[in-house]
Parts: structure tokens; C-alpha cells; sequence
């Protein structure tokens, strides 16, 4: 008895001496973390696409197969939070360590300038209320991403898909964004929820996200309707999550600069738009929308906007670049879409436009 419990001992020592453990690849670790990749290696999964993979379609397999899908679908809250600590960086130097006479041509509101307290205190306030809503979210909200179909395998997407599939979510997202903002601007969203957002009547980059835990919440359901409608790639989910960021922090930006791409896009509202919103505060009824002009145009929700720029544009006219009355204190690069937001026949290539303040 005693000799064969210390066979079996000294087996059991011996075991892993005599016959070690097999190597798991990657692609067999993948299963066992519940990853949807289908592949035993890079050859199957080459045969099963009919093609050789991609560069892209190569790393992704490396990268995702040893990540189950709900650690993937997590990976939203740490790019958000990398997104909203870098993209808004820049802009936030630029106000704080330029000059304001240097800055004040391009910005929207120039005698207004937050201390670097105020701007660090809204981005740990954002930080700590975007990693407990989206992080949580992202836990709760992973059987339907599963549900509506949102993949992780291969093939990627294409260039013209992904295009196709992002404009979708940017104009699902823009209309239905609209009328919960505008629902939002009810007396009871408004006290209980959005005048969290309306705290800062001077947008600054680091502002974009600055919101009610439950108006996070809220807006997240505009941004995933998209998805859910057309279902994408997890990476398609990504980049649409930061595009949508980058958006948000563009229009809060507080600045009008002359060079901005965004002013290529047809009917794209701008840091303008939006900044008027802002400036009006409480009260305002107008321009809702976050991405695009044509809700508020179709709604009729940016007649003050719209009277707002054909004063500024009469200006404009009238003094024809001047100073009036000398008290005139700040000029901007005129925006050729702002002009037509107006109505008003202001030459599309005016270089300056007078602006109140
Ligand atoms: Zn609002
Ligand atoms: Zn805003």
C-alpha cells in the first residue's frame, strides 16, 4: 500500500519531466477565452477568406485571438478615456499658454478665459464620470452588442464600408441626438439633468463630454442606435466611438479656426453653432443638433441663430470690415457656411467678418 502510494508520488513528480505539457498557440488559447475567432491558425483562417489576409486582417488575428470578446468590447472605456485626455490637449495649451491677443481673432468668446484649475477640475470631473458610465455600460450592455450582431472575427471591413457605416451612425446619431437635447431643454431636463452641461457658457475642449452621469447615459442611446441598426466590425465600433469624440470636442472647442477641415462638410454645424447654443444658456431654443444644421432648419429651432448671423452679417455689410465705431474688438476668419446659415448674400469670399461681443 505504502509503495504504491509513493509510485504514485514520485509518477506524479515525474509526470511533467516525462511528458510536458503541450505548447498552446494563440489560436487554441482563443477558444478557451470564448473569442469568436473560428481558426486554428493563420493558414486555416486564410483558407477559410479564400484569400491571404491583409496586413491588417493579420495583426487583428494575432491581437484578438487571445482576447475574449466581452475584454474586447471593454476595450471602448480605455480608448474614450485616452481620447478624451489627448484630442483636447492641444487646444487646451493653445488657450492657456498663448496669449489672448494672439488667440482672440480665432476664438468664439475671447474675454472669457477659465483658469488652469477650473479646466483640470471639469477634466477629472469628465474622467471619473466617463470611466463609471461607459465602464459600466460596457459590462451591462455586452449581450446586446452580441445580440445586434457587432463581430470581432475576419474579414475587416473595407474602406467603403466602414465610410457607409459611419455616415449612417452620424446621421441616426444626429437626429435622434437632436430631440433628446431639445427634451433635455425642458424645464425638467434641463434643472435636473442638462444644466450640468450648460455650466460652462464659454465651451472649452476639455467641456465636450462635461455632463450629468445621466445625460452620458442618455446619449449613449443615440450613438449605439446606429450600430444596432447596421451592425459593424468591433474596430468600426471603435473609431466610430472616437470620431463621435473628436466631434463633440471640435464643436466645444471654443475656437473658429480658418483652416479646420470640418468646413468641407455639407451642412456641418462647427464649434459656431454650437457655441451660440452654449452662450444662450437655459433659455436656448435653439440649434439642438450636434453634428449637422438641418434638424434645427427643418424644426425651425434656429431662427435665433439664424437672426443672430444676419445682424452680424448686416454688420458686416455696412462697415465693410471696419471697426464700428471703433469699439469692435475682435475680427474672425468669415465661415462661407455660417454666411449661409444666414440667408444673407454675404460674398462667400469675404476674408473677415465683424463680430459683436
Ligand atoms: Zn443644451
Ligand atoms: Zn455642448
Amino acid at each position: 500500500m505504502k509503495t504504491s502510494v509513493l509510485y504514485k508520488k514520485i509518477e506524479h513528480r515525474r509526470a511533467p519531466l516525462l511528458a510536458p505539457p503541450p505548447k498552446i498557440s494563440f489560436f487554441s488559447r482563443s477558444r478557451e477565452c470564448k473569442s469568436m475567432l473560428p481558426y486554428s491558425s493563420a493558414a486555416e483562417a486564410e483558407a477559410a477568406l479564400g484569400r491571404a489576409m491583409t496586413f491588417a486582417e493579420a495583426a487583428w488575428l494575432r491581437y484578438s485571438a487571445t482576447v475574449p470578446d466581452h475584454l474586447l468590447y471593454c476595450h471602448n472605456v480605455a480608448i474614450l478615456l485616452v481620447v478624451y485626455t489627448l484630442a483636447p490637449l492641444p487646444l487646451a495649451l493653445l488657450e492657456q499658454l498663448t496669449p489672448q491677443a494672439v488667440t482672440s481673432p480665432i476664438k468664439l468668446q475671447p474675454r472669457v478665459r477659465l483658469s488652469e484649475a477650473a479646466v483640470f477640475r471639469c477634466y477629472l470631473d469628465t474622467a471619473w464620470v466617463l470611466l463609471l458610465t461607459v465602464g459600466m455600460l460596457g459590462i451591462v450592455s455586452f449581450p446586446v452588442v452580441k445580440m445586434v450582431g457587432i463581430r470581432t472575427g475576419l474579414p475587416l471591413p473595407t474602406l467603403g464600408e466602414a465610410a457607409a457605416q459611419l455616415a449612417v451612425y452620424l446621421l441616426v446619431e444626429d437626429y435622434l441626438g437632436y430631440w433628446i437635447h431639445r427634451l433635455l431643454h425642458t424645464k425638467w431636463g434641463y434643472e435636473k439633468i442638462h444644466h450640468v452641461h450648460h455650466e460652462f457658457s464659454a465651451p472649452f475642449s476639455y467641456a465636450a463630454p462635461y455632463a450629468h452621469w445621466a445625460e452620458v447615459l442618455i446619449l449613449g442611446v443615440p450613438s449605439f442606435t446606429g450600430p444596432a441598426i447596421v451592425p459593424c466590425h468591433i474596430t468600426i465600433l471603435w473609431l466610430w466611438f472616437v470620431l463621435r469624440h473628436i466631434e463633440a470636442i471640435d464643436i466645444h472647442s471654443g475656437f473658429e479656426f480658418p483652416f479646420n477641415p470640418t468646413r468641407f462638410i455639407p451642412f456641418y454645424g462647427g464649434a459656431e453653432f454650437h457655441d451660440y447654443h452654449h452662450r444662450v444658456g437655459e433659455k436656448s431654443q435653439s440649434n439642438f443638433s450636434s453634428v449637422f444644421t438641418f434638424c434645427d432648419f427643418l424644426y425651425g429651432t434656429d431662427k435665433g441663430y439664424r437672426y443672430h448671423k444676419a445682424s452680424l452679417a448686416k454688420i458686416w455689410q455696412t462697415q465693410r470690415c471696419g471697426f464700428p465705431n471703433g469699439k469692435a474688438n475682435l475680427i474672425c476668419w468669415n465661415k462661407p457656411r455660417a454666411m449661409v446659415a444666414t440667408g444673407v448674400s454675404a460674398p462667400r469670399w469675404s476674408p473677415w467678418e465683424v463680430r459683436a461681443c
